[in-house]
């Protein structure tokens, strides 16, 4: 199947001549696990087929917002109906205003603003808090990412309660000297940095169940503890879902604690799986507060393809899609899937922890020399890896026809297509890949 120069290899050698990298986001570039990315010409369901004709069960889901599982009839019907009747009109539409409304019925959110991006989301809702309190300082959680925002693409400072420093070149350092970074799941580091500077603090910012270091859960009552905290010094609580949203349950991570604990987030992110593939995400909370934007209020916020028609269709064919029929075959899928992979892992004896947030879970490749089987709870837990051992699984995967994420800090995202065929395959491909992964200790 493959010719002695693959179409892949060859796209990719183009690609690195025309753009940094040969990729349009650094994770595709497979920098952490080597090698090179393969060119995708096609997905169906649970299974991607590259431009050599290789197929791939898919573990990547495009990172989260194929919740559905790829073309998904429904979703492309809806897209090309929606697509034929004009792409964008710059003028309000239906759509918009029906995936407004879902959002809201299936979140604590009162009212909610489209924009393009997860990015732009969290963003926006900084802007927004910092407008709306008069404040100027952002508290954050180290390995959590809210995408690359200059005040969140921050580095803890030397102290606690000392000011972040920059976490990548052409970051100024004025944009994150207001930015505190905090280890997460760290209710002292949390009190500590309210003791000393709340009455700064416009937000804090914390992924409801973050994802972004791989699955390291809140502990039990740790996002309350964030509302409550937030909520006596006046600052308000940011609760970014655009990867949880409509993913980790049919609730999203606030389904996993606030929704039966009774708090809700002043304002929260959404995107990934609300675009149902297209780029479409959003911010929203309580409507007093987002009614301080423009052009009801002062705080400026704008996007000349917020909301488009075909995104907003898609998301919200997809979010109809998803009953709670759908979050149980998903999560059926992932709880076989991560069971599987943990046994064939001890039956090569690799040391490992697997950590579930509702549908959501990953794999740590422990690092023995540096830490035990205990529970990940931060980014220095997750950092506690053995790389090589990731970079080896994940390419004897791929090489068996299951694409996982290329880094060792990514969610596994299965979808709801993710049937007995692909998880078969995926189970079958696991003890030569944990092997592999065996023999880098
Ligand atoms: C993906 C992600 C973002 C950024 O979204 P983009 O659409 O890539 O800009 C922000 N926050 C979280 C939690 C994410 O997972």
């Amino acid at each position: 199947m493959t010719a002695s120069v693959s179409r892949s290899a060859d796209l990719f050698r183009r690609a690195s001549e025309v753009t940094p990298g040969g990729v349009n986001s650094p994770v595709r570039a497979f920098g952490a696990v080597g090698g090179r990315p393969r060119f995708i010409a096609s997905a169906q369901g649970a299974w991607l087929t590259d431009v050599d004709g290789n197929e791939y069960v898919d573990l990547v889901g495009s990172w989260g917002p194929m919740l559905l599982g790829h073309a998904h009839p429904e979703v492309i019907d809806a897209i090309q109906s929606a697509v034929a009747r004009g792409t964008s009109y710059g003028t309000p539409t239906e759509p918009e205003v029906l995936l407004a409304e879902e959002l809201v019925a299936r979140t604590p959110i009162e009212r909610v603003r489209f924009v393009s991006s997860g990015t732009e989301a969290t963003m926006s809702a900084i802007r927004l808090a910092r407008g709306a309190t008069g404040r100027d300082v952002v508290v954050k959680f180290a390995g959590c990412y809210h995408g690359h925002v200059d005040a969140l693409l921050a580095s803890a400072g030397s102290g606690l309660a000392t000011f972040a420093v920059p976490g990548t070149p052409g970051v100024p350092t004025s944009a994150t000297d207001l930015t505190l970074v905090l280890p997460y799941n760290d209710r002292a580091a949390v009190e500590k940095v309210f003791a000393e500077h709340g009455d700064r603090v416009a937000c804090l910012i914390t992924e409801a169940t973050p994802g972004n270091m791989g699955v390291v859960p809140p502990e039990p009552g740790f996002n309350q503890f964030l509302a409550e905290t937030c909520r006596a010094h006046g600052a308000l609580f940011v609760s970014d879902e655009v990867m949880t949203g409509f993913r980790a349950t049919r609730h999203g991570g606030w389904g996993l604690d606030g929704r039966q604990e009774g708090w809700a987030p002043d304002l929260m992110t959404f995107g990934k799986v609300m675009g149902g593939g297209l780029p479409a995400a959003a911010f929203g909370g309580r409507a007093d507060l987002m009614a301080q934007l423009s052009p009801t209020g002062l705080v400026y916020q704008a996007g000349t393809l917020s909301g488009n028609p075909v995104a907003t269709t898609a998301g919200l064919t997809t979010l109809r899609l998803a009953t709670d029929e759908v979050y149980d075959r998903l999560g059926a899928a992932a709880t076989t899937i991560r069971t599987a992979t943990s046994e064939a892992l001890t039956a090569a004896g690799v040391p490992h922890v697997v950590q579930t947030a509702g549908t959501m879970f990953s794999v740590f490749f422990t690092d023995p020399a540096r830490r035990g089987p205990e529970p990940v709870r931060d980014f220095d837990d997750a950092s506690a890896q053995h790389l090589p051992a990731y970079a080896a699984f994940f390419h004897a995967m791929l090489d068996a026809g299951v694409h996982l994420p290329p880094s060792a800090y990514e969610v596994w995202f299965v979808s709801a297509a993710h049937d007995e065929r692909a998880v078969g395959h995926v189970l079958d491909a696991l003890p030569v890949a944990a092997r592999a992964a065996a023999a880098t200790y």
